[in-house]
């Protein structure tokens, strides 16, 4: 059997560098590869709910966004298919009865789910659909047998939760799901990009990220806001490279063409750095390179964005023609499911027979 891919994101705002270097390249790379059965990718509103239930126009608002952000990247409607994940019920159910297979203890221990619990000062408060949400994760990946997750280093707890729920059920009820895992990008840092403010990792929530659809004004005015190295004062001054955020965005976007093109005087990255460690390269030059680099990147995202933009009852047709496929696989899985736990009793027709016979 070839593989079956899932990914999600959730619509709290658009997608920025972060997914794109975390996901959503991985996601193009294997599309355009083509070795695969079904890749799916669900734009996850109802997970988005619970920590934004009081706010649902933020939800509606960016469904539309984060579908304009997938098209302008290359994803390709053609190839794979794209869903709203509050529009396949069955997820809700598989839902229900994985909840029984988690204890709240093991809920509790989530490394990614204690931190965003703390990020979103839930700690006296904590809303029950926040912390079950890596179960209903682990349906959306299970419903579709799913058992290759493009993903970032923060969701490697919802896998490993994800592929415990599946062994349990398969112990319990007899083999039903394929235990999935996580592919995470190549390289380390493109794991958990960090914000333009050089603290957490890049997330639509902190407010420190780079948009694929910002235009090129808001781009250049984040990068000249970069965090660099608060003790690289004057221009001789020796600076460091670690931990300096300009220098992070280029380790992953930066190619030696752009050196050839945009800065000529340095062979490459590392003689860019050896400069900046000695003292005597200012930031702003560095910073004046970055925005050459992303926007390299950047440039045919948005242009394509620009495409889609003018005519949304096209994405929204292809949501809608994506969904109802979806739910067609998360129809004939759930009911694998129910068979499994002898809850299917009006397809079973020995079920009727069989107790009757208690009767006679
Ligand atoms: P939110 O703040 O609402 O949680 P988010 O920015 O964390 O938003 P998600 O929709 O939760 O985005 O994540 C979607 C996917 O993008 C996940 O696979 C996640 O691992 C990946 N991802 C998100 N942020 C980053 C990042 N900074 N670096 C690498 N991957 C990331
Ligand atoms: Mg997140």
């Amino acid at each position: 059997m070839k593989d079956i891919i899932l990914t999600g994101d959730r619509p709290t705002g658009r997608l920025h560098l972060g997914h794109y270097v975390g996901s959503l390249k991985n996601r193009v790379i294997m599309q355009n590869e083509g070795n695969y059965d079904r890749m799916y990718i669900m734009i996850a509103d109802s997970q988005a709910l619970t920590d934004n239930f009081d706010d649902p126009g933020k939800i509606r608002e960016n469904l539309i966004e984060v579908a304009l952000d997938y098209l302008s990247v290359g994803l390709d409607p053609e190839k794979v298919t794209f869903f709203v994940q509050s529009q396949v019920s069955e997820l809700t159910e598989l839902t229900f009865y994985f909840l029984n297979l988690v204890t709240l203890s093991r809920l509790e221990r989530n490394p990614t789910v204690k931190s965003e619990i703390k990020l979103r000062d839930f700690e006296t408060s904590l809303p029950a659909g926040f912390l079950i949400y890596p179960v209903s994760q682990a349906a959306d990946i299970l419903l579709f047998d799913a058992n290759i997750v493009p993903v970032g280093e923060d969701q490697e707890p919802m896998l490993e939760q994800a592929r415990e729920i599946a062994r349990s059920f398969n112990h319990i009820y007899g083999e039903t799901f394929v235990e999935p895992k996580a592919v995470l990008p190549e390289a380390k840092i493109a794991r958990r990009m960090p914000g333009i403010d050089g603290g957490a990792k890049m997330s639509k929530s902190l407010g420190n990220a780079i948009y694929l659809a910002d235009d090129k004004k808001t781009v250049k005015k984040k990068v000249m806001s970069m965090y660099t190295d608060p003790d690289h004062i004057n221009i001789e001054d020796p600076g460091k490279v670690e931990g300096n955020i300009v220098f992070t965005y280029l380790d992953v976007f930066s190619k030696p063409e752009h050196f050839k093109e945009f800065l000529p005087e340095y062979e490459n990255l590392e003689a860019l750095k050896d400069h900046y460690r000695r003292g005597g390269l200012g930031d702003v030059k560095v910073k004046k390179f970055l925005i050459k680099v992303l926007e390299d990147e950047l440039e045919p995202i948005r242009k394509r964005r620009a495409e889609y933009e003018k005519d949304l009852e096209k994405v929204f047709k292809i949501l809608e023609e994506g969904t109802a496929k979806a739910r067609e696989a998360g129809r004939s899985k759930v009911e694998e499911v129910k068979k499994a736990m002898g809850i299917n009793y009006f397809e079973d027709e020995k079920l009727v027979k069989s107790l009757q016979e208690k009767y006679k």
